[in-house]
């Protein structure tokens, strides 16, 4: 029966779990070699083999016959190595009571399992007790089958396998005991483990091995490190370790860095390989570097571009590298009169972009010899400058009778990058004769009850010198076909023999050598009534019986009420319904021909000066962009102005540094003050201010080609001496402008000018600062008492006793007409001011530059004249110029001399030679030492014979 029983066990042995389960073996009663020995009472220990022949060890008990049985086994102590829940698998088998023949009431098929722990193997044959408490009973165990019938095929006998567990357990060891109670069993195989979750890489992060816990239940939570190469993107990374030995509920993760790749089933994070790269650190293989990129080393994150190729921010890393376009092909260009039409072809090659785009380089090549300027901001382009995205383009508002030379450039994404300069095609073309642009701004400058005074500025394309104006006008009643036509040579008119209380219609239109300019749009004005008139007059009444200083001090008083007033009142005469269209400063009870300068300080508050004269201009409208210069007060720079509504403006923005005190702050701003009040083609345009945030700035007009002295200084001997007068008629028709306003500029010099790109030069520089500190650091300026003056460009009454009129300004406008005429040399050239003061004092005058028409030098010298109510005022020198212009031959002669070396000055009075007792000396005493070998070579030894030296 035993027999037969221990075969079939043999035969069948199942294995337990395999190899790989999350445990870990305590004790394995199938691995035994020789006897268990385990402690038995009355149990059987029972040996046979297997089909490997390895030995099988079992423990029988078969007591069914007899009552009360209580028959023990004991393992042998087994260490519990840490683990706090035990499992023990039992395989069994029990006979069926009901299949032994006689068998008593008391027979069992079941048997329990118990558990009792201790530090150390210290139980003996009779310790602890056999009974529960001290054993702990751990379940009374059931076979599923029993059998009832020994079968030698082993076919119908049943092999049962329980698993039970039991925890938690804390000392160092225990031991377990099967108690049988009067059944037919036999213990085939006992197994005692634990369940451990193995240490594992998950998640891109490697866990520890962990015991399970006490409980089955027991969730026991273990820590994630990130695999080499991985970084958390969650955190906490945790892992659960269940009663089975099962990891559970990942929280969590870490992914492989940039650079590197998840390989082996995500266990490892690898380098990506050279050639390849891996921007972030997603779940994502590294991808092959795009076409011309490389890899500089393994793990890279993006891949470089190759020499030449460049990839914009925007660019995708995976998008090929891309280069600049090559140029545009064949230009075509159409010129009509000032415009011209370019068309062009696509670059061949666009560099592999799709973001090609044109820029239009203008430079214009007239004027001088060689050399080509860049053009300035009044040249339109359509649809625009930069940025064309369609090949071709309609420039405007070229100068006439120009040689132009266009560059369009290809520029895409990566231009910027490029170390070269874009490649672009070129065309060059010379615009045809063109009338003047349109007249756009007319004043009325003071009225009558017969007459009209009007000015207006010069046309912003004047294509050409203009030789006229032709101004019509008529009553507003009357036909457009009864207008009278009057010409005149400058930008003023008085219109007399007109209707008191009448408006007229004016308009008027520029000549030029082209021709007629179209008519300006039609403006008007009204002339006084009688009773306007009278009313002015009786306003003027106590200025007439006054005394004449005091007087003077009323009226301008007067005046500066009035305009004050007028401005803040604004026009609100609702009797006329050309009231809107008339001008807004010619209400009715201003004195006639005068708008005067208000000098800022005038004010208690400057502040209100700088609102009452110059726009608040918001900073977000403003776009610095570099800094081209350096004012008193700080940086000056060029940017763009965009207003509301307006076109996008070139700009220069002078800044006052931070740190200012409040009184700088109040000098900055009052040239502001002062600009602000002029209005004039060639005084610069003020176009605002901002004084609500910091910096405070001041914005005007750009003028491309800087100040003029240096202007003049870069381009030497580039001009025509028609192109120098225009230039200087343009500084002395602002300078009319400004007297006329009663505003004296103290300060003119060719520093002082700045020119544009058409070259016409505006008065700028109002600021009144420098004559009223005492900082001495400029050498131009020298301290006076009460001030600084420019020693060189300085009136000898204005040096002598403060005595600035715009009969000074003339003065200093002959200096600046000599800085013009001689590019830009220094006025006295390294003479001292005290040598320059004394030679003045001595009527010593600067001598004619060189290639200077006489007329000119015969100009500046009338400028120069001691007594300055001989000086010319500026309306008459504006009024020459323009004969001079009208008439080029007037501009011919030469001054005799002019040889092309320095001149020393010219003695204004007869030659005084009486000082002199040789003629080397007087050489050397002008300055003039290196000629002596020349005059005395040629004979000219005696001052007899030097006085009657001519030209030849
Ligand atoms: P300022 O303080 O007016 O003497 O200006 C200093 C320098 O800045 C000048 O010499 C010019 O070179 C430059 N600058 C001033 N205003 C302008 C402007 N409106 N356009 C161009 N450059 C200017």
């Amino acid at each position: 029966y035993w027999h037969a029983f221990l075969l079939f066990c043999r035969l069948t042995r199942p294995p337990f779990l395999p190899a790989s389960s999350p445990t870990e073996t305590l004790m394995d009663s199938t691995t035994a070699t020789a006897e268990l020995g385990w402690t038995v009472y009355p149990w059987e220990e029972v040996s046979g083999y297997d089909e490997n022949m390895n030995t099988i060890r079992t423990y029988q008990v078969c007591n069914v016959f007899d009552n009360n049985q209580n028959n023990w086994v004991r393992t042998k102590y087994i260490r519990r190595r840490g683990a706090q829940r035990i499992h023990v698998e039992m395989k069994f088998s029990v006979r069926d009571c009901s299949s032994i023949p006689n068998v008593p009431g008391s027979c069992k098929e079941t048997f329990n399992l118990y558990y009792y722990e201790s530090d150390a193997d210290t139980a003996t044959r009779t310790s602890p007790a056999w009974m529960e408490n001290p054993w702990i009973k751990v379940d009374t165990i059931a076979a599923d089958e029993s059998f009832s019938q020994v079968d030698l095929g082993g076919r119908v006998m049943k092999i049962n396998t329980e698993v039970r567990s039991f925890g938690p357990v804390s000392r160092n060891g225990f031991y377990l005991a099967f108690q049988d109670y009067g059944g037919c069993m036999s213990l085939i195989a006992v197994r005692v483990f634990y369940r451990k979750c193995p240490r594992i890489i998950t998640n891109g992060a490697s866990f520890q091995e962990t015991l399970s816990g006490a409980e089955s239940t027991s969730l026991v939570a273990a820590r994630g490190v990130c695999i080499p190469n991985a970084e958390e993107v969650d955190v906490p990374i945790k892992l659960y370790c269940n009663g089975d030995g099962e990891w559970m509920v990942p929280i969590g993760r870490c992914m492989c860095k940039a650079g590197n790749e998840a390989v082996e089933n995500g266990t490892v994070c690898r380098a990506c390989p050279s050639g390849f790269f891996k921007p972030t650190q997603k779940d994502e293989p590294c991808m092959q570097c795009p076409i011309n990129s490389r890899t500089t080393n393994e793990g890279a994150m993006n891949c470089v571009c190759r020499n030449g190729f460049y990839r914009t921010d925007s660019d995708p890393l995976q998008m090929p590298c891309t280069t600049v376009p090559s140029a545009p092909q064949t230009v075509i260009s159409s010129v009509n009169e000032t415009s011209v039409m370019l068309e062009w072809t696509h670059p061949r090659d666009s560099g592999g972009r799709e973001d090609v785009v044109f820029n239009i380089i203008c430079k214009s090549c007239g004027g001088g010899r060689g050399g080509c300027t860049r053009c300035g901001d009044n040249v339109q382009f359509l649809p625009r400058q930069l940025g064309l995205t369609e090949p071709r383009v309609y420039i405007s508002d070229l100068l006439a009778h120009t040689q132009y030379t266009f560059e369009v450039q290809a520029v895409n994404g990566v231009s910027d990058q490029s170390p070269y300069s874009p490649q672009y095609a070129s065309v060059n073309i010379t615009t045809n004769q063109a009338a003047p642009s349109t007249v756009s701004i007319m004043h009325q400058v003071s009225r009558t009850v017969d007459s009209i005074t009007l000015s207006w500025s010069q046309p912003d394309q004047p294509n050409g010198v203009i030789l006229d104006y032709e101004l019509q006008y008529y009553e507003k009643d009357q036909s457009e076909y009864n207008a009278t036509a009057v010409r005149s040579q400058t930008n003023t008119v008085v219109i007399r023999g007109l209707k008191p209380g009448s408006i007229y219609v004016f308009q008027v239109r520029a000549r030029t050598v082209a021709g007629f300019g179209r008519y300006s749009g039609k403006l008007y004005f009204q002339t006084m009534t009688e009773e306007e008139y009278n009313t002015s007059i009786q306003e003027k009444l106590p200025l007439i019986i006054g005394s004449a200083a005091a007087g003077l001090v009323f009226l301008i008083a007067v005046v500066v009420i009035i305009i004050v007033c007028n401005r803040r009142r604004g026009f609100d005469r609702a009797d006329s319904e050309y009231t809107d269209k008339l001008q807004h400063y010619t209400s009715g009870h201003m004195t006639p021909g005068m708008k005067i300068y208000i000098d800022p300080f005038t004010y208690e508050d400057p502040n209100e000066a700088v609102r009452e004269f110059a726009k608040e201009i918001d900073i977000s409208c403003v776009k610095i962009e570099q800094v081209i210069g350096a004012g008193e007060f700080g940086e000056v720079c060029s940017g763009n102005l965009k207003l509301p509504g307006k076109r996008e403006m070139f700009v220069a923005i002078k800044t006052l540094k931070s740190g200012y005190t409040d009184k700088q702050r109040r000098d900055f701003l009052s040239e502001a003050s002062i600009m602000g009040q002029f209005d004039h083609p060639n005084i610069i345009h003020l176009e605002g201010v901002v004084t609500k945030s910091s910096p405070v700035m001041i914005i005007t007009e750009f003028m491309e080609n800087g100040s003029l002295d240096s202007f003049l200084r870069q381009n030497d001997g580039q001009f025509t001496v028609i192109q120098l007068v225009g230039m200087l008629r343009g500084i002395a028709s602002g300078m009319k402008y400004l007297a006329d306003m009663n505003y004296v500029h103290r300060d003119l010099a060719a520093r002082n000018i700045l020119v544009n790109s058409n070259l016409v030069c505006k008065v700028s520089d109002f600021g009144l600062s420098r004559f009223l500190e005492d900082d001495t650091s400029d050498p131009t300026y020298t301290s006076a008492l009460g001030g600084k003056i420019p020693i060189r460009w300085t009136a000898p009454e204005a040096i002598q006793y403060r005595k600035f009129t715009s009969a000074s300004d003339v003065w200093s406008y002959g200096i600046v007409m000599w800085e013009v005429m001689s590019y830009g040399e220094r006025p006295y050239w390294d003479m001292t001011n005290q040598d320059v003061i004394n030679a003045i004092e001595q009527d010593y005058r600067l001598p004619p530059p060189m290639d200077c028409p006489s007329a000119l030098h015969q100009l500046m010298l009338d400028c120069w004249q001691k007594e300055r109510n001989n000086r010319p005022k500026f309306s008459q020198i504006v009024n020459n110029l323009d004969k001079m212009i009208r008439n080029p031959n007037t501009l011919k002669a030469m001054t005799p001399l002019s040889s092309g070396v320095h001149l020393p000055l010219l003695d204004r009075s007869i030659p005084d030679f009486s000082s002199f007792s040789t003629v080397d000396e007087w050489l050397d005493a002008i300055k003039m030492g290196q000629y002596k070998d020349n005059f005395s070579g040629a004979d000219y030894s005696t001052f007899d014979v030097v006085s009657q030296m001519t030209m030849e």
